[in-house]
């Protein structure tokens, strides 16, 4: 782990041992830390504050570029590694660090945009002006979907706005967050302006969410995670940003382009192996076009090569682990009891290559209806439900019928439908014929049960960030 700029073992000296999920193979050794661990990281972070604090803008921004720098020189090699303990496909494992090194140039940038207000004032002998300062120390709690870069994208923010930060990554997948962590140092962060404590996840966020000198949390995880977080924050009334979990509806009007929908569901559907947390949970088809819909978006899933994400040719690879996959066939189980019609797939993959690993076969589902535990509950594997519909309003109430609200899909052609259903839909983010909703420049973040607070874009950069006011007499 690193903290207060050494590479350390756990307090405990105890390790734990992360296994491929593609193969069940040991990847790495990591230190299981735990409360004493979390202490000193904190303590690090403390200390570290006010020195990065008060280095110019200009340096810190430098240093960011830096690391993103170096993310790119290793790019090969951290996506192994990804993939090893992750499993998703070499090729987006790659393009995920590359995604991180262009998140820590944004916030390079932005840094230098930490602007204050000129208030106009009604009284005569008053001026009113506000400034952004850093908050302080600030936890990132990261998830092992994007291993590499959700810890970039916290840790990003937090340092440009002037934070020293704590990470605490999965324990899925602390490889990943440490090869982050060794790009930060190699950059020249100063010790301690950057921890990872790897280890027992309620040991170490217990202390982060209860250490009074930790004045933020980023958190991105389950909503259940994110519930409990918020409930430990209350006594010390951090900051909170949370990003929790979705259920994301695609909506397929009869007057879409209809290749273009089905092509764009089929990617950001099975991307990860549905391990994202934009990923469609409940694709509304309207009934006029449901039978072409799914012929296409079956012929396209039974296409799809699964395998070890290190082979060229895997586009599918294993679920993250085997607790992941008992949940994708409980999911499926259920609504085939409740009456859905298998179009594909539906079954966990083993033998020949696929021996001890955690294979599912892309799957569609068809007839799926709202009683379902695939149409309530993030599955977060790579099955595909279909719902049908008829009318306008009906879907976009069918669409918010959940607690969550992060990610939606709408595919028509019709200017003002496009318009009235992106504005009904509750959501954090509306993709209108389009699924990239991820980008530096633009704000991350959901509404209801799927969060609080938004990543990337210049509302990024506020969650680390506290606005101060300052009256002066004239
Ligand atoms: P998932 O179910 O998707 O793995 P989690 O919410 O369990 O989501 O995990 C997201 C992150 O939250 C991980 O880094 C995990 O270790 C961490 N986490 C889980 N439980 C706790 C906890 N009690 N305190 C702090 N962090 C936790």
């Amino acid at each position: 782990m690193l903290i207060a700029g050494e590479w350390v073992e756990a307090a405990s000296g105890k390790t734990y041992t992360r296994a491929n999920p593609a193969t069940g193979e040991p990847v790495g050794e990591v230190p299981l830390g735990d409360e004493r661990d979390a202490e000193h990281a904190v303590a690090a972070a403390a200390a570290a504050f006010p020195g990065w604090r008060a280095t110019p803008v200009t340096e810190r921004a430098a240093a960011l570029r830096r690391t993103g720098g170096v993310l790119r020189a290793r790019a090969a090699d951290i996506a192994r590694l990804i993939t090893s303990e992750q499993g998703k496909p070499i090729g987006a494992a790659r393009a995920e660090v590359l995604a991180a090194a262009e998140l820590l140039d944004w916030y390079a940038e932005e840094a230098r945009r930490v602007y204050g207000e000129w208030i106009p004032d009604p009284l005569p002998d008053r001026r009113l002006l506000t400034v952004r300062q850093p908050i302080g120390v600030a936890a990132a709690i990261t998830p092992w979907n994007v291993p590499v870069s959700m810890v970039a994208r916290k840790a990003g923010a937090a340092l440009a706005a002037a934070c020293a930060v704590v990470v605490k990554p999965a324990e899925q997948t602390p490889l990943s967050a440490l090869a982050v962590a060794e790009a930060f140092t190699e950059a020249g962060l100063p010790p301690g302006a950057v921890n990872v404590v790897t280890g027992d996840p309620a040991s170490i966020g217990g202390v982060l969410l209860g250490d009074d000198r930790v004045r933020a949390v980023s958190f991105t995880g389950s909503t259940a995670t994110g519930m409990l977080l918020m409930r430990q924050a209350a006594g010390t009334v951090k900051k909170l940003s949370l990003e929790l979990g979705g259920n994301a509806p695609f909506v397929i009007f009869d007057d879409a382009d209809l290749d273009l929908a089905v092509a764009a569901l089929a990617a950001v559907k099975f991307r990860n192996a549905g391990q994202t947390c934009v990923s469609p949970n409940r694709v509304f088809v309207h009934e006029s076009v449901a039978e072409a819909v799914t012929a296409r978006l079956t012929r396209s899933v039974r296409s799809l090569h699964v395998g070890n994400g290190l082979a060229p040719e895997t586009q599918v690879g294993p679920l993250v682990d085997h607790a992941a996959l008992a949940k994708v066939e409980r999911h499926v189980a259920d609504a085939l009891d409740r009456g859905a019609r298998l179009e594909t797939g539906g079954r966990r993959l083993t033998g020949g290559e696929y021996d001890g690993g955690a294979f599912y076969e892309p799957t569609v589902l068809s007839h799926v209806d709202s009683s379902m535990l695939i149409a309530t509950e993030e599955t977060f594997g790579p099955v595909a439900g279909l719902l049908t519909f008829s009318g306008e309003d009906e879907v976009v109430a069918a669409a918010n019928a959940t607690p969550y609200g992060l990610a939606s899909y709408v595919y028509t052609r019709d200017l003002g439908r496009a318009f009235r259903v992106a504005e009904g839909i509750e959501a954090g983010m509306v993709g209108v014929n389009d699924t990239r909703l991820s980008a530096p420049e633009a704000p991350f973040g959901g509404v209801k049960h799927s969060g609080l607070g938004r990543e990337g874009g210049r509302q990024g950069l506020d969650e680390f960030l506290e606005t101060k006011l300052i009256t002066i007499g004239i």
